[in-house]
């Protein structure tokens, strides 16, 4: 389809992720404005917020302005407090470990399970066992789903449920995938979705939570909007945040929306079409390709050095220099300077996934020419690189 984006340099780098934005959203977008409801609440808040809702399968849901601001009041709705311990992947992105530390409460981070890199659940009952044993309050865990696969909730449900736990999800990069027919977003007390620029759709920044329990939902409403109490004048009793999204990006979103499964196909048939070039190359495979239920947000590939003869770093060069971008998949947590010092239970596995991972090039918005420039890119790497750069 035809989108916004401009032309110039921008178009000539193929991108990892970029907005997907056309006519719909462009006409979603001036029927907001032309409706006078610009900021901050409006008639496509409301609805923005149902049809997430209804998508992902929850009674409720609260529209915020960021994924980062949705976790961090997923977090607080569900008990946490300063001087908890929270169970963190450590193979995420920052903002799962930061919206823990905004609370005061401290991220422990555990290791991935080397075939998705979604968390190691057996670590995870583990380290409950552990920190309680040390008369440590554990306020949550947070399960991530990760590049948009969801975590083994046949087993993590279970778990939080009898350790008493509550289960936040992290589906910042999973919506519209499922696990066992159910929708991402759906299997903690609350789940935090992200709209930011990169994700499977934007709302150019923004996020939501989801939940079935109205009471959570209704006390992340009242922090979101400072914690104004309903008089006439201005009135507060505890300290809110500014983290309501506004009525012109829910109309964004809302055009998103009706198109999130066309753009999910489209993610999709890019990673079948990486997965038939990888297919004969040994010692390379794509991360939890097995999952049917993935939106295939990013597709992630794994280099195992030894049989195929190169690394990931030397793909990531070829393509660079062809004006395309790849990017190793997330710094696990335990080595970021920021969180330095926190407690972590770990197997390597997240540190090979950082080592051996490539994140390619995975946006619905690639344009026909964009794909097969990068896919003949490979396959030149594939023909003449492989065997490789002498070690
Ligand atoms: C993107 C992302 C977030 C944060 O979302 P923002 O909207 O960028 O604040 C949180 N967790 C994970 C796993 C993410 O990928």
């Amino acid at each position: 389809m035809t989108t916004l984006q401009g032309a110039g340099p921008a178009s000539r780098r193929v991108l990892l992720s970029p907005p997907d934005v056309g006519p719909l959203e462009e006409s979603y977008l001036i029927a907001a404005l032309r409706s006078g409801w610009v900021a901050p609440a409006g008639p496509d808040l409301q609805a923005f917020e149902r049809e997430i809702a209804e998508r992902v399968g929850t009674t409720g849901a609260l529209a915020v302005s960021s994924g980062t601001a949705a976790l961090h009041l997923a977090l607080l709705g569900v008990g946490v407090g300063p001087g908890d311990v929270v169970l963190v992947p450590t193979l995420t992105f920052v903002a799962t470990a930061n919206a823990v530390r905004y609370i005061g409460a401290r991220p422990v981070f555990v290791d991935c399970d080397p075939q998705t890199g979604n968390v190691d659940v057996q670590l995870v009952a583990a380290l409950i066992e552990r920190l309680r044993s040390r008369g440590e309050r554990v306020g949550a865990v947070v399960p991530v789903d990760m590049f948009g696969s969801c975590a083994d909730y046949d087993a993590l449900v279970p778990l939080c449920v009898d350790a008493e736990v509550p289960l936040v999800e992290d589906a910042a990069e999973a919506l519209g995938a499922s696990y066992q027919g159910r929708a991402a977003g759906s299997f903690g007390r609350v789940g935090a979705l992200s709209f930011n620029g990169n994700k499977i759709m934007t709302t150019s920044g923004g996020g939501m939570l989801v939940s079935d329990d109205a009471a959570l939902l209704a006390r992340a409403r009242h922090l979101s909007t400072q914690a104004r109490e309903p008089t006439p004048h201005y009135e507060h009793r505890e300290t809110g945040y500014n983290y309501r999204l506004s009525n012109l990006l829910a109309a964004l979103g809302r055009a998103q929306l009706v198109r999130l499964d066309g753009m999910i196909a489209r993610r999709r048939q890019l990673r079948d079409r990486y997965a038939k070039l990888f297919a004969p190359v040994p010692g390379v495979r794509l991360l939890g390709a097995e999952d049917t239920g993935s939106n295939c947000w990013l597709t992630v590939i794994t280099v195992e050095r030894e049989r195929c003869g190169w690394r990931a770093d030397d793909l990531a060069a070829h393509l660079s220099e062809r004006d395309i971008e790849t990017r190793p998949v997330w710094k696990p947590m335990h080595l970021q300077p920021v969180h330095a010092g926190a407690e972590s239970l770990l197997t390597g596995a997240a540190e090979r996934l950082f080592a051996d991972g490539l994140t390619l090039p995975s946006g619905s918005a690639l344009s026909e020419p964009q794909v097969g420039r990068v896919l003949a890119a490979i396959d030149e790497f594939l023909t003449l690189g492989a065997g490789g750069p002498a070690a």
